[in-house]
């Protein structure tokens, strides 16, 4: 029996950064599990980034790595406006879907995508890292546990300098979903909603432009959402900020958790509870979050579980994502209607 046989064979959808970086090893971090294949508009960059990764197969079209049967398992990653119909085609051809943020565009082709899934009776996740962060596990694990008392506040520090490397349809494609709004605060939402069990319902925001980001995108955000129980929510998500440090902070009535460093691709930072004893630094053991949250998908696919992030998960960030653009746009709140009801 070969080796494709024997193993669960992964197709990456676009030759992106995340995947060299990431999610290459976080696949074949899985046992039993191996990327067979590479798609790139180019076949060029196609055969490069197959050899640099050891990849077997190197397409130049969506349709020709679906055909491949021995492939089970997709994983996204191009820019986000191919999102859609990059999904739409996996789903036909019965893969299991592994799809980046945002999802989409829009909200009906996010809940046109996650139907399909559906429909065709595969797997289908949103690759939203942070909720697989050890760090954010255990805040949500202490907010559960009535550590902090009744949740009231959170704020959310995600001003970051875009690595040069990443300049380039993030800050000046609108048409490809560029800006820091689809880029990280719809990872923002999706960890406070892990982390809150709430759901955001109203937003007001400004856009800032520091000359980084052009065609009318915003290359820094604050944005302020009211979640359905309560809390009030502040965000502050940037391109163009490389001192600032990031973090999460959640305040309750009787105490407040302290997530330093935290909103990172890495598995670093620290958590501190803050109480009427003191402040303690809360043990934390780093995990790998992209072969976590492999690990999540990878039992899905065997029947075991659901993936960490869901494909419903990925539509309700981006109804609170493009909220937040429209109050933007508009200078007016923005009621944010349940995407999936
Ligand atoms: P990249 O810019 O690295 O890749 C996106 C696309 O750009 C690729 O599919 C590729 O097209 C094209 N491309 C890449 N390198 C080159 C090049 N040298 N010359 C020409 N074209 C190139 O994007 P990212 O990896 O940063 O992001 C991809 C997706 O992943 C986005 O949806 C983003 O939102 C998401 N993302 C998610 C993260 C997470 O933690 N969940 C973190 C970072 C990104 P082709 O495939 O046709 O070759």
């Amino acid at each position: 029996m070969s080796i494709e046989q024997e193993i669960t064979c992964w197709g990456l959808i676009g030759a992106s950064t995340i995947a060299s970086q990431h999610m290459i090893n976080a696949i074949r971090s899985q046992s039993g599990h191996d990327v067979l294949a590479v798609m790139s508009s180019s076949q060029d960059r196609a055969d490069k980034y197959a050899q640099e990764h050891n990849v077997k197969h190197a397409y130049s079209s969506v349709s020709d790595l679906l055909s491949n049967p021995k492939i089970q398992a997709v994983y996204i990653s191009t820019t986000n406006e191919l999102h859609y119909e990059q999904v739409m085609a996996a789903a036909a051809a019965g893969k299991h879907i592994l799809c980046e943020k945002p999802l989409a565009l829009n909200l009906d082709d996010a809940k046109a995508m996650l139907t399909s899934c559906k429909d065709a009776g595969v797997v289908m996740a949103t690759n939203h890292h942070l909720r697989n962060a050890a760090t954010h596990r255990k805040i949500k694990e202490l907010v559960q546990a009535g550590e902090i008392g009744k949740p009231l506040f959170a704020r959310v520090f995600h001003a970051v300098y875009l690595p040069p490397n990443l300049q380039g349809w993030r800050l000046n494609k609108p048409k490809a979903g560029g800006g820091v709004i689809l880029d990280i605060t719809v990872h923002d939402v999706d960890v406070l909603r892990f982390i809150l069990g709430a759901e955001p319902v109203e937003a007001i925001a400004m856009g800032h432009n520091a000359d980084l980001a052009s065609q009318g995108l915003e290359d820094g955000v604050m944005a302020v959402l009211r979640f359905d129980n309560g809390m009030l929510v502040q965000l502050h998500d940037a391109f163009t900020v490389k001192h600032a440090g990031t973090g999460i902070e959640i305040h309750g009535d009787a105490g407040s958790l302290i997530g330093r460093n935290v909103m990172s691709q890495q598995p670093v930072g620290e958590v501190i509870l803050r109480n009427e004893a003191g402040e303690k630094e809360i043990k934390i053991e780093h995990e790998d979050l992209y072969v976590y949250g492999v690990a999540a998908f990878c039992a899905a696919m065997r029947g075991e579980g659901m993936p960490s992030c869901t494909a419903e998960d990925g539509v309700t960030s981006l109804a609170a994502a493009l909220a937040v653009s429209e109050a933007c746009q508009t200078g007016s709140s923005v009621i944010i209607e349940s995407p999936l009801v």
